[in-house]
Order: C-alpha cells, then sequence, then structure tokens
C-alpha cells in the first residue's frame, strides 16, 4: 500500500511538474513573439526617416563646392549608411527568428559570387591598406544564393573591420563528400579560445574589440548571430578556428551542385 501511494505521489509530482513546464514554455514563446515582433516593426519604422536623410544629405552635396560642407555632408551620408545597415541586420535577424525566410536553392558557380564579394570590399580593403585575395574556383554549389552571398559578406566584412595589418584571404576547397567550404582567413587580432562560442551569439562583442573601434565602425553584435542562422538554414555549421594575435578563419559549407549543372554549362561556353 505504502509503495502504491508513494507511485501515485510521484506521479501527481510529475504531472504537476510538467504543467508548470509547459505553463513556462508558453510564456517563454509569447515573449520570444513578442520580441521578434517589436525587432521588425522597430527596425522597419526606424528605416523610414532614413530614406528621408539620405536624400536630403544628397540634395546637400548636389552643386556643394565648399570642401567642408562637402566633407559633412559625406559624412552625414556614410553615417546613415551605416545606420541602415544596423537596422537591415535586426530587421534580418528578426525574419530569421520568426521562421518567415525560407531558402530557396539552385545549382549555381561560385566564382561569380566571389566576384561580387571582391567588388564590394576592394575600396575597403584598399583604404584600409588591406590586402583582399579571392581564390578563383571552378566550383558549382547547390544552395541559395542569396542567403550564402549575405554570410560570405558579414564574414569579409568582419574580417576587413577587425584586422589591423595584413589582409583577407577568401578561398574554396573540397569537405568531405560532394560539399565544399568557403572559407574566409584574416590576419586579425583572432578571437580567445574562451569567446569563440559566444561570438555568435546575438549582441556578443568582444570587449576589447568594442572599445578600440571608433563610433563609425561600431556593430551591434549581429553579423555573426545572423550569418549563424543562415548557415543553420542552409543545413551548414558556421566553423571558426582561431589564434589570438595570429588571426581566424570562418567556414561554410555547403553542397556541390549536381554534376549535370555543371557539365551543362561547360558545353554552353563551348558552343
Ligand atoms: P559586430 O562585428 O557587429 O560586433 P559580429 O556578430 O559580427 O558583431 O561579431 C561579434 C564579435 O566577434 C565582434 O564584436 C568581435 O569581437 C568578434 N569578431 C568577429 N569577427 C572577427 C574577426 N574576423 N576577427 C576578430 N574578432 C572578430
Amino acid at each position: 500500500v505504502a509503495l502504491t501511494e508513494a507511485w501515485d505521489e510521484l506521479e501527481a509530482r510529475i504531472a504537476a511538474a510538467t504543467d508548470e513546464l509547459a505553463r513556462k514554455n508558453a510564456k517563454l514563446e509569447a515573449a520570444s513573439h513578442a520580441r521578434a515582433r517589436f525587432l521588425a516593426a522597430a527596425s522597419h519604422d526606424l528605416r523610414q526617416p532614413l530614406y528621408a536623410l539620405t536624400l536630403f544629405s544628397s540634395a546637400l552635396k548636389a552643386g556643394e563646392t565648399d570642401p567642408g560642407r562637402l566633407a559633412r555632408a559625406s559624412h552625414i551620408q556614410e553615417c546613415v549608411a551605416t545606420l541602415d545597415g544596423l537596422f537591415s541586420e535586426l530587421l534580418d535577424l528578426s525574419r530569421l527568428e520568426s521562421g518567415t525566410m525560407q531558402p530557396s536553392p539552385s545549382d549555381f558557380p561560385l566564382d561569380p559570387l566571389l566576384e561580387d564579394v571582391n567588388r564590394t570590399f576592394r575600396m575597403i580593403a584598399e583604404k584600409r591598406e588591406l590586402r583582399l585575395v579571392l581564390r578563383k574556383t571552378d566550383a558549382w554549389v547547390h544552395t541559395d544564393r542569396t542567403m550564402l552571398a549575405r554570410i560570405v559578406n558579414n564574414l569579409v566584412s568582419n574580417a576587413l573591420r577587425y584586422t589591423e595589418r595584413g589582409g583577407v584571404l577568401v578561398g574554396v576547397r573540397a569537405a568531405g563528400t560532394g560539399h565544399v567550404r568557403i572559407e574566409v582567413w584574416d590576419t586579425g587580432p583572432g578571437i580567445a579560445p574562451e569567446h569563440q562560442a559566444r561570438v555568435f551569439e546575438e549582441f556578443f562583442q568582444v570587449e576589447s574589440a568594442r572599445s578600440e573601434r571608433g563610433p563609425r565602425e561600431h556593430g551591434m553584435g549581429l553579423g555573426l548571430a545572423t550569418a549563424h542562422r543562415l548557415a543553420h538554414l542552409l543545413g551548414s555549421e558556421l566553423e571558426l578556428h582561431s589564434r589570438l594575435q595570429l588571426g581566424s578563419m570562418f567556414g561554410v559549407t555547403v553542397p556541390r551542385a549536381h554534376a549535370e549543372a555543371h557539365t551543362r554549362a561547360a558545353d554552353a561556353q563551348r558552343d
């Protein structure tokens, strides 16, 4: 009898604990939805006045000959572009969290994607006196092109922002059966082992990196969190290997395109 009573009590406790867990889960889910809705609404509404600022700063520059005023107008434009970038990061993250972003994979060659990256960052690298090397590849992949481009852009942007001397190398190598890894190497400060897992968390920034940067270079600590989530959507993990004072390598692995796509394109080129 004692055993049955004890058993009943245990069952009742388990049931109560399960209810409590379900209630807490529901609360958490509601909070997470509210957070995503807030992020989406806030970043959307904040971008509207930015658009007006962009137009005003262009108008200020048009026909202006005074170098001081031109420089100030350009400065406003740069700040507005930075803010716009931050808001679009927030918007992307909220879209990723709410599950409204879904990949649509296709077969495509990596080289043109890398050329786009080169075009986007060449001037920034030159301005910072850094080498930017993108190794050519004949690999074709099967994945969502926009998402992959977004990941690589985020990684190269970080690599250039955090590197003071040397440069950034983007390369592609075979990884496992039927996969390739796009790797972004830099000769930057590296990331300490205790921070390596945390850099993919939202809003996490290594303290020293935060204080040493000027206000215009500040991010929000969302770039890697976004890249990490995008990589997950593509069925990949974002890899990180880094040594302090030597540099970092971030990699994303994606499936190769089906062989026929590759052959088709090669045939088309020959014709
Ligand atoms: P943000 O760059 O906006 O701060 P990220 O999510 O892109 O946010 O990166 C998070 C943190 O990871 C950065 O604040 C920085 O401390 C560190 N980090 C990212 N990329 C690099 C890199 N290539 N080299 C060194 N540190 C990096």
